[in-house]
């Protein structure tokens, strides 16, 4: 009765919704627009509950204020630094929140790097993990430093085997030709990478993973607390 959806959303962005179908009643992550998401919600009589906000980037949080304003009931979830419109529950590092509609409790984990305000969310085993930590790579550092961004990494990695990895865009295969590149002996890199490639042949998402499998293959979650080396793996991947 417990379902995450995927919505495609703008260039390769994703949108997540978790669905209780039996109370008809849904959850909603980064909704970069609305349009889709309320197509979704009319075709399949669902009502919106609540929208969590990874950051303020116009890809994730565009779609709000028109959900807001069809469900002026929905509560909005985002770290106060982020300045996102319409929120109405500021969310802050370890805090830990219940939906109704949906049986495990959020924590809230505060990823700064990419933004300064960044956060994931966690239910286990569902880690909602927006720009931060993408399968198989990670986001830009725009707002925060390597240091930061090496820290935040690290602590999603410490996140059981079995957590659900879900990212903000489809950005897996060019992460894994990256991977590749980084580790060309890596035998879970490459196994990983064709398997990518065939998903995606096929049309098919290439998102959620789990952690186990990140930490094998995502070159940023191998730096081992190092800096420079995450430093120099990231300005490579930026020219890429
Ligand atoms: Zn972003």
């Amino acid at each position: 009765m417990l379902e995450i959806i995927l919505i495609p959303a703008l260039k390769d962005n994703y949108i997540w919704l978790g669905i209780n179908r039996e109370l008809a009643e849904v959850f909603i992550v980064d909704p970069g627009e609305a349009a889709p998401v309320l197509a979704y919600l009319r075709e399949h009589s669902l009502k919106p509950i609540a929208i969590l906000v990874t950051h303020k980037h116009w890809d994730h949080t565009g779609g709000i204020e028109e959900l807001v304003s069809r469900y002026p009931d929905l509560q909005v979830y985002a770290h106060a630094l982020e300045n996102v419109s319409s929120v109405t529950h500021h969310v802050k590092d370890g805090e830990v929140f219940k939906l109704s509609m949906w049986p495990e409790p959020f924590t809230v984990i505060h990823i700064p790097g990419h933004t300064l305000g960044h956060v994931a969310y966690y239910a286990k085993p569902l880690l909602f993990s927006g720009d931060t930590l993408f399968c198989a790579g990670c986001g830009r550092v725009f707002e925060g430093t390597a240091e930061q961004m090496l820290a935040s990494l690290e602590r999603l990695a410490a996140l059981p085997d079995d957590t659900q990895v879900y990212c903000g865009h489809e950005y897996t295969q060019n992460n894994l030709r990256f991977a590749v590149q980084v580790e060309p002996e890596n035998a879970d890199i490459a196994k990983r990478y064709e398997a990518v490639v065939n998903l995606r042949s096929s049309g098919k998402p290439a998102v959620p993973s789990d952690m186990r499998l990140e930490r094998l293959t995502n070159p940023f979650l191998r730096c081992k607390q190092n800096v420079a080396k995450f430093r120099e793996l990231r300005e490579w991947k930026d020219r890429f």
